[in-house]
């Protein structure tokens, strides 16, 4: 659900004296509702969502949403969407000159680089592997990701952990980098907000 959406609603209804444990309720489950059909047309569209990260999610559409457990981080839902801080994107919102990974110089730094092969993630891929594995890091896509930590929260964890610790290290990388170099385009319009992907 959207954390905003249920404050902001729910906060209106303290200031009508309406507001009561079922009417949250309401709240949470329309805002739930909304994402999922946010997302759903999101993860139609081609043109905002790489074509490798919507075949990762939609075979287990209905899996996906009507889980028990875990919720989907902001580090998570970059590395779902693409959106985030990597070259690739970076450089289609006009954030970079060139799409270059600033960890290993691998000429597009894209999700499916991040999780597979560049190098700048050994340790904490390899970390994964071992609790999600066995698979072979080529083979480590995000449709594998979601199969194994759709089935369990232990794996939804590890995944959890692993998306955090990486994201963070390539925003903080992107961070030094612009101070670095201050020049930065303006993104180009409609791209969607992170807030509205969190805890789906
Ligand atoms: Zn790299």
């Amino acid at each position: 659900m959207c954390r905003k959406g249920v404050y902001v609603r729910s906060t209106a209804f303290k200031v009508r004296g309406e507001w009561s444990k079922e009417a949250v309720a309401e709240i949470k489950k329309s805002e739930h509702i909304a994402l999922c059909h946010w997302w759903e047309d999101y993860l139609q569209d081609r043109s905002l969502f790489g074509k490798r990260t919507i075949e990762a999610v939609r075979p287990k559409f209905p899996e996906w949403i009507t889980r028990t457990h875990g919720s989907l981080n902001y580090y998570m839902s970059q590395l779902f969407t693409g959106h985030g801080s990597f070259g690739h994107f970076l450089f289609g919102i006009r954030k970079r000159t060139d799409e270059s990974c600033p960890h290993c110089g691998n000429d597009s730094d894209t999700v499916e680089h991040t999780l597979q092969t560049c190098p700048a993630w050994a340790e904490e891929r390899t970390q994964l592997i071992a609790m999600i594995g066995p698979v072979e890091e080529r083979a480590l896509t995000m449709e594998f990701v979601v199969g194994a930590i759709l089935g369990s929260e232990r794996l939804w964890i590890a995944f959890a952990n692993f998306a955090r610790e990486v994201i963070k290290s390539k925003e903080d990388e992107e961070r030094r980098r612009r101070q670095r170099s201050p020049i930065v385009f303006n993104p180009l319009p409609g791209h969607p907000g992170r807030g509205q992907t969190d805890e789906l």
